[in-house]
């Protein structure tokens, strides 16, 4: 859960500790210096940045892109830091530029989008024909709500949706999908817009703790009930596939061929999930890795809403991870987030979500 403070300040005893750290064990990995190979894109360069702003020794304006440019991948926070507070520090800087009117244009476009749409990519029109698939309205008295987020308004991720409702299906779930569903308040809670992401909350978490269980298709809506709605009965569904398998209500045909299965950062890093996905794999064919993965795993490059901005200047980590991929060369591609499905398919790789690998390997 990440920590709100009052006052920037009372990061200084950490902010300084880092200031002067020679340990430096946050870049090997870090997204950002991934992407620009530079020390100053690292939890270290930001919390330098940070501690100048908090003393004056620099302009916020100059600063706050840079502070922007982080994914949230939890590198530095989970694997590497001795002082474990960066992404507390980071979110908070960030909430302090929005309350103090720094907040850069391409950043205040997403969290307007995310008012007025619901969405952050500004999509008025959902796409998932709920009535067709035969979906229950998640109020009349499911068992299991689907929680399907903004793919919803995303034409790849919305197929791969429609891939885990049919396995639902199959699988002879009691499930439901609300037929309105507010934004999770993820990545207002990332940008630090946090009376956003209190407002979302608010409208869902009352709703969410009244079901049985609360599937989500996003990792990183999974994470944000788990970890900062404190909701205990949420899980992604890789891992309610997984128990379906092995109760044996879904069952699986072999297939040929190696996958590679991209761990996607608030599924492994965040909260430790790795086996599940794998073990769903490696029941149908091969599996691969790559060189980085588990809590080493190279971020897509598209979290905290990097998606759907421009703001890199040497090259993409989802780049690296294509090269890997062609260099490996697998026969299939696995995820198990949205982000990482439309980074990867942005380098014209071709992706199976988890759900379309079951689907597609299902035994009727
Ligand atoms: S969360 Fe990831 S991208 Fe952000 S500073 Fe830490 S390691 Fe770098
Ligand atoms: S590992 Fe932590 S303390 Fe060390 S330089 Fe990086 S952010 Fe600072």
């Amino acid at each position: 859960m990440i920590k709100i403070v009052e006052d920037l300040k009372e990061f200084l005893p950490q902010l300084n500790a880092c200031d002067t750290a020679t340990c430096k064990f946050c870049h090997e990995f870090c997204t950002m210096y991934i992407e620009e190979r530079a020390m100053s894109y690292t939890a270290h360069g930001l919390q330098k940045i940070i501690k100048r702003i908090i003393t004056g020794e620099i302009n916020p304006k100059d600063a706050v892109e840079r502070i922007y440019r982080c994914t949230t991948c939890g590198y530095c926070h989970y694997v590497r830091c001795a002082l474990q507070c960066n992404l507390d520090i980071i979110i908070n800087a960030r909430s302090w530029l929005i309350e103090n009117g720094y907040v850069p244009v391409s950043i205040g476009k997403l969290l307007e989008n995310l008012v007025k749409f619901n969405n952050p990519m500004g999509v008025s029109k959902e796409l998932i024909d709920l009535e067709k698939l035969g979906v229950k309205d998640g109020k009349e008295g499911v068992e299991v709500l689907f929680y399907i987020g903004e793919s919803r308004y995303d034409e790849r991720n919305a197929k791969a949706v429609e891939s885990a409702i049919r396995v639902l299906k199959a699988a002879g779930i009691n499930f439901g999908v609300l037929r309105e569903e507010a934004n999770s308040g993820d990545l207002a809670l990332r940008l630090g817009e946090i009376g956003l992401f209190e407002e979302f909350k608010e409208k869902n978490k009352e709703i969410l703790e009244k079901y049985d269980m609360v599937v989500t298709f996003s990792p990183h809506d999974f994470h944000t009930f788990k970890n900062d709605y404190g909701l205990d009965n949420v899980t992604h569904i890789s891992v309610f596939f997984k128990e379906l398998i092995d109760d044996g209500k879904i069952k699986l045909k072999k297939g040929k061929g190696r996958a590679i299965y991209k761990d996607p950062c608030y599924l492994g890093r965040h909260n430790g999930i790795f086996d599940e996905p794998r073990e769903i794999i490696s029941s149908i064919m091969n599996l691969e890795e790559f060189d980085a993965n588990r809590y080493f795993a190279i971020c897509c490059g598209g979290g905290s809403g990097h998606v759907w901005l421009n703001l890199r200047k040497r090259q993409r980590a989802s780049q690296i991870l294509a090269q890997e991929i062609q260099e490996k060369n697998v026969d299939f591609v696995i995820t198990a987030c949205p982000v990482c499905t439309t980074m990867l398919e942005g380098e014209n790789v071709k992706t199976l979500n988890i759900s379309e690998l079951i689907e597609k390997f299902l035994e009727v």
